[in-house]
């Protein structure tokens, strides 16, 4: 018997030692997602997860993604780097975005940091949506889906946002969690450039600090409490050219960021470029997971508990794959919940046409009906605030309006699918110089997509002329009169546009700018309602002749 026994004991004075002995390793896992925007069901795949237009994402199919990783170790932490709400879909934004803090809840998300989108609508109503409650200058939207708002159950973090009366930071500056007997301390912040990304009105009150100076303040503090850990998460971003493997050549503005930050920081969850990477910066690994609930980033920290040191760090982003795993039931059943919702709002008449058809499809000029009605529109909600002429992309138009055999009105669905991405009115200004340069940068893409302007706008090309030179001399006027290159002109156009995008760079280079609270959609509806109730239907069958083509 006893030397049965005798072995037994030895085994199990050994277990003892072992749990009074910390283990030279610990992995600590984190789930993260940034720029979600509200899109709570799947999308058209953006980052090489599927076929072009393949349906990716859905937060139900996120949840399934994060609930793999929890059957992996369920400790995971799982966190958010800003933009979760903001230029989202319908089925979101008619609901003032609580459907999506609602999920981010049933995702079990633990922080977040905020993101500019955040302060889309100010102040106030962020504060409402973080903290629960009604009050709200939305009341449209706000407190709809469900009776009484309850907040986000998960803190949004900022370091760098403060309330410019109080001086205070406006959210908490940090959190720190516990996985595996681990201390991880996530410090959160925003871009420093705010002002050049929300509307002024979205920025009253507030006050925002730079980026690693307020991060690297906290340090000393986080140290004292004796973290294992430190994350960063940061709502701004870079580009790779290489972002498929460990890449070393981040560009853009958080890798300044980062080479500020120093190595007391042992991780950058990144954001707000909509890209996919995995990179270093310097020995800091830096990585972002696309947007839109694509991807799902998963962080393996490889902990050294007795020295409180990260060791090892691992990061991959994971695709969302729709039933690749089990989507989350609960999850599941709130977008099946708001999707019925959204869609009594989505078949609301909004107004009459002014001809059965406006297509998208450009003529040889490169001119559609449909463009020269948004360009319309959006002169209309910025004239009042100076704006002279209004440009649009034509790839920003994502569907022709068009009603059905019997078909009155035009419904708010049709409006959405047309002009779906919520981007903000943003007023420039730029040089008649400027301007003129602005109209040839479409010649310098593939494909070519000219400009749509607003009525009193004209201009001619001559695809004979060399690229750059393709506007013809001269021909470019405004309410007749030609444009004069030292004069200042203000446009108004969407923000996409406004950032650069569709090669409009010339636009960034625009001073005075103004970014509106109204939306292209909401400017679109505002402006049909309006034509439809004085008795002039907006839109009209054919091209206005706004743009001429001069060869052939
Ligand atoms: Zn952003």
């Amino acid at each position: 018997m006893s030397s049965r026994v005798m072995p037994l004991a030895a085994l199990s004075l050994l277990l003892l030692g072992c749990a009074h002995a910390p283990p030279e390793s610990v992995t600590v896992n984190l789930a993260l997602i940034n720029d979600f925007h509200g899109y709570l069901q799947p999308n058209p795949a953006l980052f090489g997860q599927g076929q072009p237009g393949q349906l990716v994402g859905g937060v139900a199919n996120v949840g399934g993604v994060i609930d793999h990783l929890r059957q992996q170790d369920p400790q995971t932490l799982v966190i958010g780097s800003g933009d979760l709400i903001g230029a989202s879909p319908a089925v979101s934004a008619l609901w003032a975005d609580e459907p999506t803090l609602q999920a981010m809840n049933l995702l079990g998300l633990q922080l977040s940091a905020v993101g500019n989108h955040e302060l889309d609508n100010g102040k106030a109503e962020l504060l409402r949506l973080a903290h629960g409650g009604c009050d709200s200058d939305r009341p449209a939207k706000a407190c709809q889906f469900e009776p009484h708002w309850q907040g986000a159950r998960f803190p949004y973090l900022a370091a760098n946002l403060l309330d410019a009366q109080t001086g205070k930071p406006l959210f908490p500056a940090y959190r720190i969690l516990t996985a595996h007997g681990q201390k991880i301390a996530f410090v959160g912040a925003v871009l420093k450039e705010l002002d050049q990304v929300v509307a002024p009105k979205g920025l009253v009150g507030l006050k925002v600090t730079d980026e690693a100076d307020s991060i690297k303040a906290l340090i000393p503090e986080l140290r004292a409490q004796g973290v294992d850990a430190i994350v960063a998460v940061i709502h701004q971003g870079g580009t790779s050219e290489d972002p498929g493997r460990d890449c070393h050549d981040l560009q853009g503005p958080i890798v300044e960021v980062v080479k500020r930050l120093g190595p007391a920081v042992d991780l950058v969850a990144s954001a707000h470029s909509h890209q996919a990477y995995t990179c270093h910066v310097g020995r800091i690994p830096v990585f972002q997971g696309g947007a839109y609930g694509q991807l799902v980033s998963h962080v393996s920290l490889q902990i050294d508990p007795r020295q409180h040191r990260v060791t090892r760090v691992q990061v991959e982003n994971l695709p969302v794959i729709p039933r690749q795993y089990p989507a989350d039931p609960q999850l599941a059943a709130l977008v099946a919940r708001v999707a019925a919702r959204s869609q009594a709002v989505l078949e609301r008449p909004i107004a009459r046409l002014g001809t059965p058809r406006l297509e998208k499809g450009v003529n040889s000029a490169g001119e559609s009906a449909l463009g020269d009605l948004i360009a319309d529109a959006q002169l209309a909600a910025a004239r009042p605030l100076g704006a002279q002429l209004a440009l649009t992309n034509s790839g920003g138009i994502r569907n022709e309006l068009a009603l059905a055999p019997g078909q009155e009105r035009l419904t708010y669905a049709q409006l959405f699918s047309c002009q779906p991405f919520a981007n903000r009115l943003t007023l420039i200004d730029l040089t008649g110089a400027q301007l003129r340069e602005l109209l040839e940068q479409p010649w310098r893409r593939d494909p070519v997509e000219p400009f749509q302007v607003s009525a009193g706008f004209t201009y001619a090309w001559d695809a004979r002329r060399p690229i750059g030179q393709r506007v013809v001399p001269g021909s470019v006027r405004l309410d007749g009169q030609a444009l004069d290159d030292r004069r200042i002109y203000r446009l108004v156009v969407n923000s996409f546009l406004a950032d650069g995008g569709d090669g409009a760079t010339l636009l960034k280079a625009g001073s005075n700018r103004l970014a509106m609270k109204i939306t292209d959609l909401e400017a679109l509806e505002r402006y049909l309602v309006q034509q439809d109730r004085q008795g002039r239907p907006a839109g009209q069958g054919e091209p206005a002749g706004r743009i001429r083509r001069q060869d052939g």
